[in-house]
């Protein structure tokens, strides 16, 4: 995964709050069904309500990482993309909103822009006040992507993943692919409340993973706004395999093998790990979001 070095990067699409204090949230105080919604939508794997880490707020200070420069203020080229993993998740958002700028205007729509906001810790949302317990997440309520870079060494070590670039991009991807569904109408399906292989969570989940894999077949190809050429210029059967087996890692079985010790299809909210894949992988084999129909 190889982004033009000379590329501008467009910050202003990404929120850094890692190094800011979190108030207590207290104005957001929606009790269990604000925090229900943020379960049913963004949170990338299928964590119980109790592990979910939503709170109604409180007062105590939220820790800070002191160290890491504001990505407006070290992320500035493509170059800096290749070499610093919050770097690159700048240049994947902007890829990302390159590339369905374009297509919501070839479809004759508009696009609107969702920033990407990385946290650690703690962080307010119009969803409710959120942990980095619940993973990366999308709230339609403010239309922004949740984003504590923590979870990626997750990934690795708690779920198991191969980890790589690509397996970062997948996930900021197929949160994005939630921002499409609410701007589609789409995302309120899965608020029936309902778990299960069949459920609708698990189809909403399964399209953001197709919607994940069509931006990924476009990506080298998408011109950026700013500069007339793609941001992402290359991108290897590897990466791609970092991605499925990124989609796999999080499948609801795998998560249930790993922290339950058995299946229960009944509980599912995600997808198996088999049927993540397939979805990003149909997504990237057709390049066509019209191929992403889960609910049918
Ligand atoms: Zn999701």
């Amino acid at each position: 995964m190889q982004f033009d070095d000379d590329a501008d990067l467009d910050t202003s699409e990404v929120k850094d709050v890692r190094n800011s204090r979190v108030p207590g949230g207290r104005a957001t105080v929606g009790g269990g069904i604000i925090g229900l919604i943020a379960l049913v939508l963004g949170v990338l794997f299928g964590v119980g309500p109790d592990q979910l880490g939503l709170t109604d707020g409180g007062d105590e200070p939220v820790a800070t990482s002191s160290s890491a420069a504001q990505v407006n203020q070290a992320c500035k080229k493509g170059s800096d993309a290749n070499t610093r993993e919050d770097c690159r998740i700048v240049a994947v958002v902007n890829s990302l909103q390159d590339f369905w700028r374009s297509e919501y205007a070839r479809r004759g729509g508009a696009y609107g822009n969702a920033a990407t906001v990385m946290f650690t810790q703690r962080v307010g949302t119009a969803c409710g006040s959120a942990t980095s317990a619940v993973g990366p997440f999308y709230c339609p309520g403010d239309r922004q992507v949740y984003l504590d870079l923590g979870f990626f060494e997750e990934l690795r070590t708690k779920f198991g993943s191969s980890g790589g670039p690509f397996a970062q991009a997948y996930v900021v991807a197929h949160e994005y692919g939630h921002h499409i569904q609410n701007l589609m109408g789409t995302l309120e399906r899965a608020q029936d409340g309902r778990t299960g292989a069949n459920s609708n969570a698990v189809r909403v989940e399964l399209q953001a993973d197709c919607y994940a894999g069509v931006w990924a077949r476009h990506a080298t190809t998408t011109p950026d706004d700013r500069t007339g050429r793609p941001l992402l210029t290359r991108l290897t059967d590897a990466d791609i395999q970092d991605g499925l087996d990124a989609a796999a890692a999080v499948g609801d079985d795998r998560i249930q093998e790993r922290f339950q010790g058995r299946v229960t299809p009944e509980n599912w909210t995600h997808g198996s790990a088999a049927q993540r894949q397939q979805w990003f992988h149909q997504g990237y084999r057709t390049g066509d979001m019209a191929r992403c129909n889960t609910f049918r």
